[in-house]
């Protein structure tokens, strides 16, 4: 398979990920979306499966004038069940991040986001264009504004 043909794979792979994760959310939808809210002995029991860090980055969350996040491992908007199993505790820039994406797509994320990062590290053309376009995001600003972390 040529790269062409790989990169047209790969377009496919990624609007057929987001038109099954529109069809889960839109079945969702149509049922109840109620959400049931933790009480605090199920947000420490939460926070005790992770020691109290974000399961995503290992962010420490043990301060509680940090801001904490309930996290479903399976978003609820694409069928994810409200019981105390179905969560993890995770930072605000985590969970926002994450949204409701389907594992699946996390994985390619996570693909996507080190080639790009390879890319600005090894400072390539192709670094270069996606530096300059990441500068532009929210996320990017956000995450610029603040001070390199120690650890
Ligand atoms: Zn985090």
């Amino acid at each position: 398979m040529t790269t062409e043909q790989q990169a047209r794979k790969l377009k496919t792979r990624v609007s057929n990920l987001a038109k099954k994760r529109g069809q889960l959310q839109k079945a969702v939808n149509a049922e109840s979306k109620a959400r049931k809210r933790l009480n605090e002995r199920q947000k420490r029991g939460v926070g005790k499966k992770t020691s109290f860090k974000c399961h995503c980055c290992g962010k420490r969350l043990n301060n509680p004038n940090l801001k904490r996040h309930y996290d479903h491992i399976r978003a609820k908007s694409t069928g994810g069940s409200d019981g105390v199993w179905n969560f993890l505790l995770s930072c605000e820039t985590c969970n926002w991040g994450r949204k409701a994406k389907l594992p699946e797509e996390i994985h390619l994320l996570l693909a996507l986001g080190e080639m790009a990062r390879s890319e600005i590290e090894r400072d390539t053309e192709l670094g270069a264009t996606i530096a300059q376009a990441a500068v532009r995001r929210p996320a990017i600003k956000t995450w610029l504004s603040k001070p390199a972390s120690r650890n």
